[in-house]
């Protein structure tokens, strides 16, 4: 594509919100350098420490601030580093393409979070060096291709959340990473991201995986509560059963999520037909943020043997992003900026 920087004044964080994002981008890398040692070292601490305390906490930053989120995470970190060091390829990937690889990124989210189950959760070796593979891959294409475009605005199987969740963004300026905006995609969710949810508007697919989604998670996290899968019980409790008839298994947990799915989705299509399109992906976003935190606070408690009150008092911050965001006055300010 012939298209060359585009210098875009507005949605910038001032300075010095830039420089505390750069330093807690850093630190956000640090942090993660030091979760995978400790997962190749100490499987048992490192697995812990990723899916049961830092993961969670990202669903609450992409509902307020999914721009912020974008500014430190250390995938897109990686993806950067060439172009930190003046290397910003001046190859575009047109439209077509860039739209393929956003519905493979949903796909592989969807096939992808059950693995968490199977494998991720509880094996240090698979989720290390599926790890260093993904990172491969964002380094490649921050190499071949401009800016985000590629990984973190294309095949990301996290960004599908982020285009559901960033539609109560409440801070609506660009990432860190983009404040020289090269306009490396066509129609970027990034510059503003109140506006994600054309995404679902646009691809059938993409709104087909919405609606299952929120029943998708909930199946998740019911598999463990209900001990249909029993993988990270054990795991927790340092009996190491894991892998033990993984194909039995891994029927159940891709069977149930997929019953969760159908569920949520034959739900949501009979809202369809009775709610204006934005409130129903709204109802999808909160709907699945819920289900989230309602599941993961018992798993976290039982990751580091806390008490029982500790499950409410998990809750509280979840609760409260989702009042800040759902706060009228800031609602009514959105949706008399955006266009329906
Ligand atoms: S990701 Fe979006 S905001 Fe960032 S450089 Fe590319 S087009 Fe611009």
């Amino acid at each position: 594509m012939s298209v060359t920087n585009a210098k875009i004044i507005d949605r910038i964080y001032p300075l010095p919100v830039q420089r505390l994002l750069r330093i807690s981008m850093v630190l956000a890398f640090v942090v993660f350098i030091v979760e995978m040692a400790l997962i190749y070292s100490e499987p048992s601490l490192g697995l812990r420490l990723l899916w049961f305390a830092t993961i969670p906490l990202a669903p609450m930053i992409l509902l307020v601030a999914p721009n912020a989120w974008v500014s430190i995470c250390p995938i897109s970190t990686v993806q950067t580093f060439s172009h930190r060091f003046g290397q910003n390829p001046h190859r575009r990937l047109s439209p077509r393409i860039t739209a393929k690889l956003q519905a493979f990124g949903w796909v592989l989210m969807i096939a992808g979070i059950p693995t968490r189950h199977l494998f991720f959760n509880s094996v240090g070796w698979a989720t290390f060096w599926t790890a260093l593979a993904i990172l491969a891959v964002v380094l490649a294409a921050g190499l071949l291709f401009r800016s985000l475009s590629g990984w973190c605005v294309g095949a990301c199987p996290i960004r599908p959340i982020e285009v559901l969740y960033g539609q109560f963004a409440l801070d609506k300026n660009r990432p860190e990473k983009c404040t020289d905006c090269s306009a490396c995609i066509p129609s970027c969710q990034r510059l503003v991201p109140e506006n994600s949810h054309s995404e679902l508007h646009r691809s059938s697919l993409t709104a087909n995986i919405a609606m299952g989604f929120p029943g998708f998670v909930a199946a998740y996290f019911l598999l463990d509560l209900l001990n249909v899968c029993d993988i990270e019980h054990a795991f927790f409790a340092g009996t190491g059963a894991q892998g033990s008839d993984l194909l039995r298994l891994a029927g159940a947990v891709y069977g149930w999520m997929a019953a969760g799915f159908v569920v949520s989705w034959a739900a949501f299509f009979v809202l369809r037909r009775r709610l204006k399109e934005r409130t129903l992906f709204r109802a999808i976003a909160l709907s699945a943020f819920t289900a989230y935190y309602l599941g993961v606070a018992p798993e976290i408690r039982e990751a580091w043997s806390l008490p029982f009150w500790s499950i409410p008092a998990m809750l509280i911050p979840p609760a409260v992003a989702m009042a800040w965001a759902l706060w009228p006055s800031k609602l009514t300010d959105r949706t008399s900026r955006t266009p329906a």
